[in-house]
C-alpha cells in the first residue's frame, strides 16, 4: 500500500489496548507507524492502573477466599499473613513483564515508540511533548489513529489526593490496607476494588446511587454476587449518594444522603471514589484537526471508526461506551483495515462484560432488561448452578447461567453466567451470539463433564424441557 509512491504514514495516539494492536495492525499491512504515548512501553491504562493490576490482586483476594471456604471441608490454612510490600511487588512485576514484552514486540514489528503527550497542530501534523522534557517533536501524518482512552471521574466538589481519598488509580498503588473504606460506585472498579480491600483486612462500605449494585446487568445475575458481599461488606447502602467530604488529618468525615440511611455523618480512614470514568479528549487539539466530539468528550465515529476528520480515526474508551479494553482492541482492527483500504465495519453483535468479582458475572448480546425494556419477543432458559455436579464440587453452587432466545428461531441472542469462571465461560456465548446459533446447536454439542461449561448445554436442555439435572418451573 503506497501514498504518493511511498508507504502511508501512520500517528497512533495512547498506546492502550486499543492503540498497540492498531500500531501493530497497520505496521503488517505495510504502513510506516509511530506509536505516541507518555509511559515506557505500551500498556495504556488497562496493563498500568486497570485491568491487570486489579485482576493481579482479584486473583489473591480469590485465594483467600478459598482458603477461608476450605475450612469447611476440613481443610484450615489458619490465619493468612499479608506482607503487602511483596504483594505490591508482585502486582508491579505482572505489570512489568507485560509491559516490558510489547517493548520487545513493538520494535520487532518496526513501529516507532515515541514517548510523549501529542496534540493535533493540524489534519496532518501534530507536535510531540517528551515525557523527559526537552523540545516538542513535530510529525506529518497521513493518517492518525486516537487511543488516547479514559481516565476517572469524580462528582463535583470530590478532591482526589490519593492519599485519603482515591481513585482506581491510587487504590491500585496500595499504600495500605485502611482500617475502614468506603467505596462510592456500586459498578465494576468499585465492587473489584472494593473485594480486594475486604479480602485484604478492611471493613468496606458500598455506596451506589442507584437501586442495585452494577446498574447494567441483569438483577438475577447480580443476586448470587450481593449475597456474597452482604457478608464480605460491611454494609451496601443503595440509592445514597454522598453528600460531602472531608479531610481530617486522621480519617474524611463524610454525610450521606438516601432515604434508607440511619446514620448519615460516618469517618472513614479512605474514601475510593469509583463512580465511571470519562474520555481522554481534552488536550488533544481536536479542532486543529477538525475532529468532533459530543458533549460529554467521546469523540463521534462512524462504523469504520473514522471521525469527521476523513484521515483520522478513534477508537477505544474515548470513541465512547462500552469501555472494555476487548472492545477497544476490536475496533483497532477495524480502523487499521479500513486506512488501508480493506473492507472492515463495526459491527459486534456480543461484546463480552465481566466483572471479576466472587462470584464473577459475565454477559453478551441482548440482555433479559433490553429485551423487556425493548419489547422484543424473546424467552429466557435459566439453569441454575444449584443443579452442576462440577459446581457442587466447587463448593460453589452460587451460580446460574441463562440464555435469552427468540421464540420462533430459537437463536441465543443473549447469554449470562453468575458463578465463578463466568468470565472464561461467556466466550462460548459470544460465539453462539456471533455465529448466530440456535439452542439446539449448544445442546447438541457436546460439553466435558465434570465442567461448569455444561451448564450452557443444561440451559439449552432446559429449553427444550429434556435436562437430565433440572425441572424448569414453567414462568408466568
Ligand atoms: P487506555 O488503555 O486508556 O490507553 C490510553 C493511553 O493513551 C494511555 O497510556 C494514556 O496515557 C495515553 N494518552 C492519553 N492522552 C495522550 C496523548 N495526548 N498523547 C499520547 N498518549 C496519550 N477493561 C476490561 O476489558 N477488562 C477489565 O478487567 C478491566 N478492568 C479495569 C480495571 C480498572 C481499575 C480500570 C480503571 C479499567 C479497567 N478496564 C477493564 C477498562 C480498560 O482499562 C479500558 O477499557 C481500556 O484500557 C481502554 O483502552 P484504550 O486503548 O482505549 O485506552
Ligand atoms: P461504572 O459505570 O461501572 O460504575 C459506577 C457506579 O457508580 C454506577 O453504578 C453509578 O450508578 C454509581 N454512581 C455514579 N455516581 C454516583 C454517586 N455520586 N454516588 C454513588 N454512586 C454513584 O464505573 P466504574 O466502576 O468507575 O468503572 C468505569 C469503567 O471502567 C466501567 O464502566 C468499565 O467500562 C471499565 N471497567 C471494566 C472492568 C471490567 O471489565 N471488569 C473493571 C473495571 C472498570
Amino acid at each position: 500500500m503506497t501514498t504518493n509512491g511511498r508507504q502511508p504514514r501512520v500517528a497512533v495516539i495512547g498506546a492502550g489496548p486499543g492503540g498497540y494492536p492498531a500500531a501493530f495492525h497497520a505496521a503488517e499491512l505495510g504502513m510506516e507507524v509511530t506509536l505516541i504515548d507518555p509511559e515506557a512501553n505500551p500498556g495504556g491504562v488497562c496493563l498500568y492502573r486497570g485491568c491487570i493490576p486489579s485482576k493481579t490482586l482479584l486473583h489473591v483476594a480469590s485465594l483467600l477466599g478459598e482458603a477461608e471456604d476450605a475450612a469447611e471441608w476440613g481443610v484450615s490454612f489458619g490465619q493468612p499473613e499479608i506482607d503487602l510490600d511483596r504483594l505490591r511487588s508482585w502486582k508491579d512485576q505482572v505489570i512489568s513483564k507485560m509491559t516490558s514484552g510489547l517493548g520487545l514486540l513493538t520494535r520487532a514489528r518496526r513501529v516507532r515508540f515515541t514517548r510523549g503527550l501529542a496534540r493535533f497542530d493540524g489534519p496532518h501534523a501534530l507536535s510531540v511533548e517528551p515525557s523527559d522534557g526537552g523540545d516538542a517533536e513535530r510529525l506529518n501524518f497521513d493518517y492518525a489513529v486516537i487511543a488516547t482512552g479514559s481516565m476517572p471521574a469524580a462528582p463535583p466538589g470530590f478532591q482526589i489526593d490519593g492519599d485519603r481519598i482515591l481513585d482506581s488509580t491510587s487504590a491500585l498503588e496500595m499504600a495500605d490496607v485502611p482500617d475502614t473504606l468506603l467505596v462510592v460506585g456500586g459498578g465494576y472498579i468499585g465492587l473489584e476494588l472494593g473485594s480486594v480491600y475486604a479480602a485484604l483486612g478492611s471493613t468496606v462500605t458500598v455506596v451506589e446511587m442507584e437501586t442495585g449494585l452494577l446498574p447494567g446487568a441483569d438483577r438475577d445475575l447480580v443476586r448470587p454476587l450481593e449475597r456474597k458481599l452482604n457478608s464480605a461488606f460491611e454494609e451496601i447502602l443503595l440509592s445514597t449518594r454522598v453528600a460531602s467530604l472531608n479531610v481530617r488529618p486522621d480519617g474524611v468525615d463524610v454525610e450521606l444522603a438516601g432515604a434508607r440511611v440511619e446514620v448519615p455523618s460516618r469517618r472513614f480512614d479512605k474514601v475510593l471514589v469509583a463512580v465511571g470514568r470519562r474520555p481522554s479528549s481534552a488536550g488533544l487539539n481536536l479542532a486543529a484537526a477538525g475532529v468532533e466530539s459530543d458533549q460529554r468528550g467521546f469523540i463521534k465515529v462512524d462504523h469504520q471508526r473514522r471521525t469527521s476528520a476523513a484521515n483520522i480515526f478513534a477508537i477505544g474508551d474515548v470513541a465512547g461506551e462500552p469501555m472494555l479494553a476487548h472492545k477497544a482492541t476490536y475496533e483497532a482492527n477495524v480502523a487499521a483495515a479500513s486506512i488501508a483500504g480493506h473492507a472492515a465495519t463495526y459491527d459486534a453483535q456480543a461484546i463480552p462484560a465481566v466483572v471479576f468479582t466472587d462470584p464473577e458475572i459475565a454477559w453478551c448480546g441482548l440482555t433479559e432488561s433490553e429485551a423487556r425494556e425493548s419489547d422484543r419477543p424473546h424467552k429466557v432458559s435459566t439453569f441454575p448452578w444449584a443443579a452442576s455436579g462440577r459446581a457442587t464440587t466447587l463448593g460453589r453452587n452460587d451460580g446460574l447461567t441463562k440464555l435469552i432466545l427468540e421464540p420462533t428461531t430459537e437463536r441465543i441472542l443473549g447469554v449470562g453466567i453468575s458463578g465463578r469462571g463466568a468470565g472464561e465461560l461467556i466466550a462460548e456465548g459470544v460465539l453462539a451470539v456471533e455465529m448466530g446459533a440456535r439452542a439446539d446447536d449448544l445442546r447438541l454439542s457436546i460439553h466435558p463433564h465434570p465442567t461448569t461449561s455444561e451448564t450452557l448445554m443444561e440451559a439449552a436442555e432446559v429449553f427444550f424441557n429434556t435436562s437430565p439435572h433440572y425441572i424448569a418451573r414453567k414462568r408466568g
